[in-house]
């Protein structure tokens, strides 16, 4: 198993704040990453490009994508944040799903002219043939690409998996926006075109960045829909002796069915 990064490294993952060095977590992620998971989610983000590229085809095409399969796509970017899911078998389940989503969207666009590695791989049928395969979804693996492009692909992948995250919590509570859902599959299909310029993809940048501010309205919508404006409470601060539950993150329905 490597990454292609032509150092030897089992992984590669740099996608938060925590990651070893301030460089990338290459052996085990500090989070508790191994390198199992890393590359499977490598492999996971390339099967969401190529469903991507039959995407946008049929949006041109002036066809509907399921919305079944936008959240799919919301699924597996918020999967490969940081510890959110650890899972080797979920993975795998994923993956294969990804390929029945990918063949459906193929049958339906048919072949395409300009069509991708992404759009046409086909996933194996096992765990070790996938991660064989993982290396060429790794972040080195064209070592032509120049390197602004490859800094502005990975900027907008690291945009859309902030948004799943947000967006992800929204639709659980029954909101999203057309918008964001339309714009996940614009732009993993921009990741995977060689003829984009620097300056388009500075233009889908700042794209990223609108759609997070939409996805954040959307989710304030959600959350003060369902569960009301927030208001000032008191609310008790003396410390107690354990055992407790420790709550972070801004997943309210989460919260909401921790404490029933
Ligand atoms: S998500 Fe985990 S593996 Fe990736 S950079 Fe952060 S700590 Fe490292």
């Amino acid at each position: 198993m490597s990454n292609n990064m032509d150092l030897g490294y089992e992984m590669f993952c740099y996608r938060c704040e925590q990651t070893a060095n301030g460089k990338g977590c290459t052996k085990l992620g500090v989070c508790g990453k191994t390198p199992e998971i890393a590359n499977l989610q490598d492999l996971l983000i390339f099967q969401i490009k190529g469903i991507s590229c039959y995407g946008k085809a049929l949006a041109e095409d002036g066809q509907d994508i399921d919305k079944s399969v936008i959240s799919f796509i919301e699924n597996v970017l918020f999967t490969t944040l940081t510890n959110v899911n650890f899972d080797v078998k979920v993975h795998v389940e994923l993956l294969r799903e990804s390929q029945k989503i990918k063949e459906n969207l193929r049958d339906m666009a048919g072949e395409m002219k300009n069509h991708t590695a992404h759009a046409s791989y086909n996933l194996p049928e096992t765990k070790t043939e996938m991660l064989k395969d993982a290396p060429m979804a790794g972040i080195m693996y064209d070592k032509s690409l120049d390197p602004d492009i490859r800094s502005l692909r990975q900027t907008i992948l690291y945009g859309l998996k902030g948004i799943s995250a947000y967006g992800h919590q929204a639709r659980v509570l029954g909101y999203y926006s057309n918008q964001v859902d339309d714009f996940y599959i614009q732009a993993l299909e921009a990741l995977t075109d060689d003829n984009l310029t620097v300056e388009e993809l500075i233009r889908m940048t700042m794209r990223t960045g609108e759609m997070a501010i939409e996805i954040m309205k959307k989710l304030d919508e959600a959350n003060t829909a369902v569960y009301g404006n927030p208001t000032l409470h008191k609310v008790n601060t003396h410390m107690k002796k354990g055992p407790f539950i420790i709550v972070s993150g801004h997943d309210l329905r989460d919260l909401e069915m921790l404490l029933e």
